[in-house]
Order: structure tokens, then C-alpha cells, then sequence
């Protein structure tokens, strides 16, 4: 038996996104004085997923009702926006554009018509000529305006709660990649880079692309693979094209959005992101390779089912990747004004997505458990609005393994989060 003493923490966070942040965040909330510690392998926080996306607070309005996208979205948007008013961090409520450019594209954006509705948002339906009303440039056969959708700074926000953790008595150590795990009766020890061990109750993974890994090395089967992909940008030259935010209707056979054109928080626009394989977990480009990463994925049967069930779209995403002229005409039926001339490549992102052994794309938020461990398995977007919500409940369920140990809280908890 360990004592209270032996342990370093109670609960250790790998991965410093804007997940792990929230978690971490949330214990200190919920659960004052208890002992947590966050490792992150890089120098700062949100060098990956959270620091390199769209930058948009999503409304909630694609999500199945009842799944926990929709039920973290709809809530994590009210809260960042909250969170990001009370810390003075640049956002903005915007509101959207969906717009159809084909027929065939009517049915489902009446679809989402009602699916907005049944969440309780503020849509509207808007014709070609209100399109033009708000987007001047854009043009469609229809579309729906939600009310409210918006941008921020999710690597802002991933910093004010790296310092509340902080503020909190929370540690928070950069520069410390997790490399090895060993599962006890009583607890993890885990080891960095460095040689240093940090014993804990509770490991909570929310290493993103490396989240499977992570599971892996701890002893859980995650009975998943991430498997990366890349999501290019271009940054529009005239940004008077785009005023606000103006999405494509999304295909339902993916999980991602199709590219959109953004006006971000700084008031730049970007146009992106595509979905093409990257050949490591953090490929940011065609020559970053790695090839152990890139065998783990290829020996994964899933990638095999998606290879051959989408090699269509993905031949024709990866042909607007190579080729800037197919990948200004596919923006051209949303923004037909556009030229080659006014798209400069910007930084891109790399999705961590989950997939099965048979191939689907794990659509929601997947959060596995065992003893000592709770594993954050796939949380793309909208992970990032919905992170403060995420946060709390990957809290919760870490607390309620530290109790399994015999720990009891310091303070009296919030009941917050549970
Ligand atoms: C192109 C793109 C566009 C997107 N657009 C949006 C959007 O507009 N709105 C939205 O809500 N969401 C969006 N998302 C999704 C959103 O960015 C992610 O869901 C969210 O950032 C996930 O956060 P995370 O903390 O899980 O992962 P990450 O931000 O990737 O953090 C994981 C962390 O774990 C660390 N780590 C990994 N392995 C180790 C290890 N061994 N030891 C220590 N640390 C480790 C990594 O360094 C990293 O910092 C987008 C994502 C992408 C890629």
C-alpha cells in the first residue's frame, strides 16, 4: 500500500491542449487542493491540434442529438464565450454561413435546418439574394444563417488555463515527453525524456495524436488507431471576399466540414482545411515522414477499409493538394471571384481521427477507461469549443478512479462537474 505521501499527484494529465488544459482546470475547480501535474513534450501549450485549426466556435448544429458533440458543443460554446469575455481573450460571435451550391446539397441542408432547430439555435433560411446580403462575393442556391456561431483564440485560451492551473497549484512541465508507463496495484509511474518518474492514482491521456500510443504504453488496448489527417490553408490576399464565416454543406460520409472560407479573430481570412493523409502524426507537410509512424498506420486494417471505401474523394483531395489551380476551382463555386493570384499557403494542421479496426471514422467523442487510466481516444473538432465542458467530464470520471484508491478529497467538491 502507497502511502499519500509516495505519490507525486494525484492525477497526472499527459498532453498540454486545450483537453488536457481544461481537465486539469476543472480538477483544480472542482476539487481544490487535489495534486495534479500536467506533462507536455513541447516548450508551450497548444503546439498541435489546438493551436493549429480554424479557429471557430462551432454552434453545435451538425451534431446527432444526443451524442456528446452535441451535448458539449451547444454548452461549450456559451462557456468560451463566457470564458473568453472574462479573461480579455480576442473573440468574436459572428454567426455563419451554410450554403448549398448544388441541388443535390437541398435535401441536407434542410436537414440541418431541423437539426439546428432541435438544439434550440437561432437559424434562419436565407435565398441567393439575402446570401449576397451578408457575403456579397459568395454565391449559392441556398443557405442558413446560425446565429451563433464564432471565432477566438483557442491558443489563448489554452494559455489562460495553463495559468489557472498554475495559479491553482496545479504543475504544469514543458519539455517533458512521456516515454514509458508502468501500471501498479496502486497507480502509474510514468517516465519522461528525461529519466524523471511521476507517480500518481490516476493517468489521464490527452496526447491527441499520440493518444493510442499513450493507451498502448500504459497496457490498455485503446481498440482504436489515430490515424492523421493533414488539413492544408491558404490565407486570402483580398480579405474584402469574406466578411464573416461561410461553410459548404457537409458531405455525411466524413467527419470533417469541407473547406471553409473563415475571417478569423485578427481579421484575416483563411480558406481550408482539406483532409489528406499525412505521412507522420504530426506531418505538417508532403516531406515530413516518418516511416514507423507511417507503418503503424498502413498496418492498421482500418486504414485499408477507408483507402478503399473513399480512394474517390481522397484522390481528388489529394490532387487540390498538389495542385493549386484544382484547389482554387473547388473554392470557386463558393467564392467565384477567387484566383490562384490571391491564395498564399499558410500553416496547416494535422487532425488526430480515430478509426476502427473495420474502418469508420469514429464520428464522436471517445473517452475509454480502465483502472488508473482514462483515455481521451478521439476528440477532433469541436473539440476545442466544446473543451471547457470535455474538461469537466474527463475530470469527473479521473476523481472517481482516484477515490477507487482510497484517496478523498482535500475540500469539500463544487459538484460542478458531476
Ligand atoms: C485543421 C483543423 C481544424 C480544426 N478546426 C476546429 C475549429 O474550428 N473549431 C474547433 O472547435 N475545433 C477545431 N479543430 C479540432 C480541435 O483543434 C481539436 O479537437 C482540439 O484542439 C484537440 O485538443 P487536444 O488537447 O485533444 O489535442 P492537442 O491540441 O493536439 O494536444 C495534445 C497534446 O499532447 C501532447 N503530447 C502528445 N504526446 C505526448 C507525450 N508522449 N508526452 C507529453 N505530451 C504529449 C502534444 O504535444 C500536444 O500538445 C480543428 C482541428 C484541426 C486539425
Amino acid at each position: 500500500m502507497m502511502t499519500h505521501a509516495a505519490y507525486d499527484c494525484e492525477v497526472l494529465v499527459i498532453g498540454g491542449g486545450i483537453v488536457g488544459l481544461s481537465t486539469a482546470y476543472a480538477i483544480t475547480r472542482t476539487a481544490p487542493g487535489t495534486r495534479v501535474t500536467v506533462l507536455e513534450k513541447e516548450r508551450g501549450p497548444a503546439r498541435h491540434q489546438t493551436g493549429r485549426n480554424s479557429g471557430v466556435i462551432h454552434s453545435g448544429i451538425y451534431y446527432r442529438p444526443g451524442s456528446l458533440k452535441a451535448r458539449f458543443a451547444v454548452r461549450g460554446a456559451a462557456e468560451l464565450v463566457d470564458f473568453c469575455a472574462e479573461h480579455g481573450i480576442a473573440h468574436a460571435v459572428t454567426g455563419k454561413l451554410i450554403v448549398a451550391t448544388e441541388r443535390s446539397e437541398l435535401p441536407r441542408l434542410h436537414g440541418l435546418v431541423q437539426r439546428g432547430r432541435e438544439h434550440g439555435l437561432p437559424v434562419r433560411e436565407l435565398g441567393p439574394a439575402q446570401i449576397a446580403e451578408y457575403e456579397p462575393h459568395v454565391r449559392g442556391l441556398a443557405a442558413i444563417r446560425v446565429g451563433t456561431t464564432g471565432v477566438c483564440d483557442f491558443g489563448a485560451v489554452a494559455a489562460r488555463l495553463a495559468a489557472e492551473v498554475d495559479g491553482a497549484g496545479g504543475q504544469i512541465r514543458y519539455g517533458a515527453a512521456v516515454t514509458a508507463i508502468d501500471r501498479r496495484p496502486w497507480g502509474v509511474a510514468v517516465r519522461t525524456a528525461d529519466g524523471r518518474v511521476v507517480r500518481a492514482r490516476v493517468l489521464v491521456n490527452c496526447a491527441g495524436l499520440h493518444s493510442d500510443r499513450i493507451a498502448r504504453l500504459a497496457g490498455d488496448e485503446p481498440g482504436v488507431r489515430i490515424v492523421p489527417f493533414r488539413g492544408e490553408y491558404y490565407e486570402l490576399a483580398r480579405e474584402r471576399l469574406v466578411r464573416g464565416l461561410v461553410y459548404p454543406v457537409p458531405d455525411p460520409a466524413f467527419p470533417f466540414l469541407g473547406v471553409h472560407l473563415t475571417r478569423g479573430f485578427d481579421g484575416s481570412v483563411h480558406i481550408g482545411p482539406n483532409a489528406v493523409p499525412a505521412l507522420a502524426r504530426e506531418g505538417y507537410s508532403w516531406p515530413v515522414v516518418r516511416p514507423r509512424e507511417l507503418a503503424a498506420t498502413l498496418t492498421w486494417p482500418g486504414s485499408w477499409h477507408i483507402a478503399r471505401r473513399h480512394w474517390r474523394y481522397g484522390a481528388g483531395e489529394l490532387h487540390r493538394s498538389v495542385s493549386k489551380r484544382a484547389f482554387t476551382q473547388a473554392v470557386r463555386r463558393l467564392l467565384p471571384e477567387v484566383t490562384e493570384d490571391d491564395l498564399r499557403p499558410s500553416t496547416a494542421g494535422v487532425r488526430a481521427q480515430a478509426v476502427l479496426r473495420d474502418g469508420t471514422l469514429v464520428d464522436d467523442f471517445l473517452i475509454r477507461e480502465a483502472p488508473h487510466t482514462v483515455h481521451v481516444l478521439n476528440a477532433p473538432s469541436p473539440a476545442a469549443t466544446a473543451a471547457l465542458p470535455i474538461g469537466r467530464e474527463v475530470a469527473r470520471r479521473a476523481l472517481l478512479r482516484a477515490r477507487a484508491t482510497g484517496w478523498k478529497p482535500p475540500a469539500v467538491e463544487s459538484g460542478h462537474c458531476v
